[in-house]
């Protein structure tokens, strides 16, 4: 039904300040008009006035499992396989403890120099913690592919990377690595709400990711993870807290891990941080993600043709091929950091990685063509002119 779905943008649904383009919902979304209300009637009406009974008459107890089931159909998994918590960092940390158990005789955890270095980090606090010799070996994303070999035990790959756009091709990579024997565990940190995903017809066994990126659930928003449902029962959490127990209110003294996904909840949910996250799902209604793909591709080629045009000191990082490519294209300049200072400073935001790459998210949800082309004239105004190079610009905050 084409003629039922939400046309793009819809930029009247988010609260965006006047006189900014917002190229950074790739780093954290911007708010949605309806979560501000929405927040207000869970914390004044629910927490206010139910008090604990929230957990049962508001269904505060289901809403990790309610919302995992909305993330899922943005990332191709079925009802009940992804449930809601913790931060990315965390989810890594279970999903990665959860796959190295199903290859004992294994002792290789394979990567690649483009991942995130939290999951990176997770993993060698992970090892350190099993004690058991495990390596993690890092490898560039273009050798990911040759290095799935018998040795490795699980693959841990972020399907776009942070700070190119770079992305992997997932039914490839997993086919391959089932190959060879290899538990497949993906990060969708930059793919869930930016490019279609296929979970369930990848066949990866682990997938995890965050919703403060595209799915605009606000800073802290809560993590989530999947696990292949067939698989899910044989798993036993690192994490083992009381609401990932078969029965969290029978208070027994040994750990029994609930049946289903529901075991790889730890503690209390968030529950006001997820509320903003859970009214802000509810923009994708009615939107296919084949048709906010095809929209972010067509941003994307315009911001890199214009770019490429005038401002001939910036050099591409991304991928040129859109198909290679996510939601976000980044450029080397050796003066990025100030360049992006004074590019924030004159209403386009973006961001800066180091050594030296400046980032530019797109989200159709509420960038439209005429933002792209405002954005690129005053990125050549910035360049051209110099604007940058003043001593303001060039101190680095805590956050870049
Ligand atoms: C954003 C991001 C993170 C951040 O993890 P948090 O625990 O949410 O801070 C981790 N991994 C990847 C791949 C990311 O892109």
């Amino acid at each position: 039904m084409k003629d039922a779905m939400t046309s793009l943008p819809m930029k009247d649904k988010f609260m965006l300040p006047e006189g900014v383009i917002y190229l950074d919902g790739n780093s954290l979304g911007p708010l949605p008009k309806s979560v501000a209300p929405r927040v207000a009637e869970m914390v004044t009406g629910e927490w206010g006035q139910h008090l604990i009974r929230g957990w049962n008459v508001d269904d505060w107890m289901g809403q990790p499992m309610r919302v995992g089931n909305q993330v899922g159909r943005l990332i191709g998994a079925p009802e009940g396989s992804v449930v809601m918590g913790d931060t990315l960092s965390v989810k890594v940390y279970q999903a990665l403890s959860a796959a190295v158990q199903m290859r004992p005789d294994r002792k290789v955890i394979l990567s690649d120099s483009g991942n995130f270095p939290s999951d990176l980090y997770m993993a060698q606090g992970l090892i350190a913690q099993l004690g058991q010799g495990h390596e993690l070996r890092i490898v560039a994303p273009e050798q990911v592919m040759d290095a799935l070999t018998d040795e490795i035990a699980v693959a841990m790959i972020t399907q776009v990377d942070y700070r190119t756009g770079r992305m992997h091709d997932m039914a490839a990579m997993t086919a391959k690595a089932h190959g060879a024997g290899v538990v497949m565990l993906w990060d969708l940190a930059h793919s869930a709400g930016a490019v279609p995903v296929d979970l369930q017809g990848s066949g990866c066994e682990f997938a995890v990711g965050c919703t403060y990126k595209y799915l605009n659930g606000g800073p802290g928003a809560p993590a989530f993870i999947y696990v292949r449902p067939d698989l899910v029962e044989d798993i036993m959490p690192a994490m083992s807290g009381w609401l990932g127990h078969a029965a969290p209110f029978a208070f027994e003294t040994e750990y029994r891990p609930a049946k289903d996904i529901e075991r790889m909840r730890v503690g209390t949910p968030p529950v006001v941080q997820m509320t903003a996250l859970e009214e802000a799902l509810t923009l994708w209604d009615g939107l296919d993600m084949a048709d906010v793909r095809a929209a972010s591709v067509a941003l994307c080629e315009t911001f890199i043709a214009e770019v490429e045009a005038r401002c001939p000191d910036l050099r591409l990082a991304s991928p040129r091929d859109a198909a290679m490519r996510g939601s976000q294209v980044s450029f080397h300049f050796e003066h990025g950091y100030a360049a992006m200072q004074a590019l924030i400073s004159k209403g386009v935001i973006g961001d800066f990685r180091a050594p030296d790459i400046m980032r530019f998210g797109f989200t159709p949800l509420y960038i439209d063509d005429a933002d792209v082309r405002a954005a690129v004239g005053i990125l050549e105004d910035v360049l051209s002119n110099r604007l940058w190079d003043r001593a303001e610009f060039k101190t680095t905050s805590r956050v870049t």
